[in-house]
């Protein structure tokens, strides 16, 4: 495995520089009514490379909360819900633009806050932007329509915002997520009140503030503090119409069980448990790397990780043999280096999990490689954790069933078609899932039998925002990007106008 060479000291002061450097023109806070709220208890942002906290974040209440949704409601009723789709659209393509002209700034945050390798920082903040933009495009293609109904009724439908909705977004693909979720919610016409992952809250907070000026006050709003607290609060408000929440199936539960309340539609992203089955003629050089890329991409914390690799019995050394040198050539260090492949975990908290995990896994099957924290010493400030490969696991391990999202494979093998599918299958959750082969017929057949919302074919991703994002059974419902977003957040209206006879 590589490393790189800076020493512990010179990672720290390089940081530490970039600290400053990176939140010398902002003043970080909520971003309510079109104004920066920067009073509050202070939460150090951690830096997760060196455990130190990047800029104190004064952190929203109850009350806030309360104020954001009367902001977001003035806005709406005060002229959003009148303006035009072509205004919104505008507005939403200069903002995309905004972003554009930050893209350093927002990926260097992004780096520094998630402890990402900088080029994933930045494909990601592009990949926010490009979500605004197929949105503020989209929507001016978006149609109601008519239903025949015969002369003397006139029958048709509309789709109208909500008007003020709530959203909860994690911690993993902090501005992409608030992206996916803000895009189609301003496209459609709601004013919106999101709560960023408490770890994470700096990119957006900041591509918050460079919507000043360009939607009206209120019509956007970013609420950063504790999930129990302000995010309970958006789960649980009155006067929120409807909730998208991202995060784990536990949590989303919750935020069910509040929205149902006063029967608010909600969109729930939620964990997954992905497998990806390579079959006997996969090539298995482009495959290998699909899987390794499904599961150490931004260091395993992505919910539609292929964290389960079901091989065929016939390709399963030499699978298992290029698996772990794919593993083992990641290159672990600073994530502000181009060259760095993998950098820490995002929280201490999220260190424990995943090496409790591994300690579990090293009684349930067996350890190919990895399996612990890195010798690196210049690395031992950080949350960093080595990507991990086992063999001979089963889906009733610990290991092989729950989600431990983190850079850990588990290998294991299957003999025919239907066990491939059955192991694949047999897990609560359904977001993605992958194939490895050269037969067309074989990849239309399995994308049919795999339960799950998502299917990659020899490759992991890329996810564009032209397709809808979600999963099955416990990885949620509703959809993420697509034009389906967009419809999630509005609300259809059927209009049925009886025609009298013509009197001339
Ligand atoms: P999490 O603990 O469920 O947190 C997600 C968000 O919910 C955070 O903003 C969190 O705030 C907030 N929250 C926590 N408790 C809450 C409550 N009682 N009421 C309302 N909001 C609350 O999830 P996570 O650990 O941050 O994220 C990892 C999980 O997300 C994984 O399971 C992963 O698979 C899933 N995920 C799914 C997708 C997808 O698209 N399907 C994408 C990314 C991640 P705090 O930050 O303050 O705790
Ligand atoms: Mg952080």
């Amino acid at each position: 495995m590589g490393s790189s060479h800076a020493d512990g000291s010179a990672i720290a002061e390089r940081h530490r520089s970039k600290h400053r450097e990176a939140t010398a023109d902002t003043a970080f806070g909520g971003w309510i009514d079109g104004e920066r709220r920067t009073d509050g208890p202070e939460r150090g942002i951690e830096d997760p490379v060196i455990g130190e906290s990047i800029v104190e974040v004064p952190q929203c209440d109850i009350g806030d909360v309360d104020g954001a949704v009367d902001a977001a409601w003035s806005a709406f009723e005060g002229g959003w819900t009148d303006a035009s789709v072509r205004d919104r659209s505008k507005r939403l393509f200069e903002w995309a633009d905004a972003l554009a002209d930050h893209v350093e700034e927002l990926t260097l945050l992004e780096c520094l806050d998630c402890g990402k390798p900088i080029s994933q920082a930045r494909g990601e903040v592009e990949g926010a932007i490009d979500t605004l933009e197929f949105y503020a495009s989209a929507v001016r293609a978006h149609r109601g329509s008519e239903v025949p109904a015969g002369d003397d009724l006139h029958l048709y439908t509309t789709q109208e915002p909500y008007g003020v909705v709530g959203q909860i977004v994690p911690w993993n693909y902090p501005l992409w997520a608030a992206a996916w979720k803000l895009g189609p919610a301003l496209a459609a016409g709601n004013a919106c009140v999101l709560k960023p992952a408490s770890d994470t809250p700096l990119s957006t907070i900041r591509a918050a503030q460079l919507s000043e000026g360009i939607f009206p006050d209120g019509v956007l709003n970013v609420v950063p503090g504790s999930g129990s607290d302000v995010g309970q609060a958006v789960a649980a408000h009155e006067d929120i119409r409807k909730v998208s929440f991202t995060g784990s199936t536990g949590v989303g539960s919750g935020v069910m069980h509040a929205a149902a309340d006063r029967v608010a539609p909600v969109t729930m992203e939620l964990g997954g448990k992905s497998p990806f089955i390579v079959f006997p003629d996969a090539d298995l050089e482009k495959v290998v790397s699909a899987v390794a890329d499904g599961i150490f991409y931004s260091t395993g914390e992505i919910c539609d990780a292929f964290s389960r690799a079901i091989v065929h019995d016939s390709v399963a050394d030499e699978f298992t043999e290029r698996f772990v040198e794919a593993a083992e050539s990641h290159v672990l260090g600073d994530p502000l280096d181009e060259v760095t492949t993998m950098g820490p975990l995002t929280s201490g908290e999220q260190l424990e999990t995943v090496t409790g995990y591994i300690e579990t896994g090293k009684g349930e099957a067996e350890l190919l490689c990895g399996g612990g924290t890195p010798g690196n010493p210049a690395l031992s400030a950080g949350h960093y954790v080595e990507p991990t490969v086992f063999r001979g696991v089963t889906n009733d391990t610990t290991i092989g069933s729950e989600e431990i999202f983190g850079p850990v494979q588990t290998i294991q093998t299957f003999e025919d078609y239907d066990e491939a599918i059955e192991l694949a299958n047999d897990t609560q959750y359904g977001l993605a899932s992958g194939i490895g082969t050269e037969s067309t017929s074989l990849v239309h057949r399995t994308a049919d039998d795999l339960d799950a919302g998502l299917v990659y074919v020899n490759e992991y991703g890329p996810i564009m925002p032209d397709a809808p994002y979600g999963g099955f059974k416990q990885s949620g419902f509703g959809k993420d990007l697509g034009l389906e977003a967009l419809e999630h957040y509005q609300r259809t209206k059927s209009v049925y106008v009886n025609l009298d006879e013509p009197e001339l």
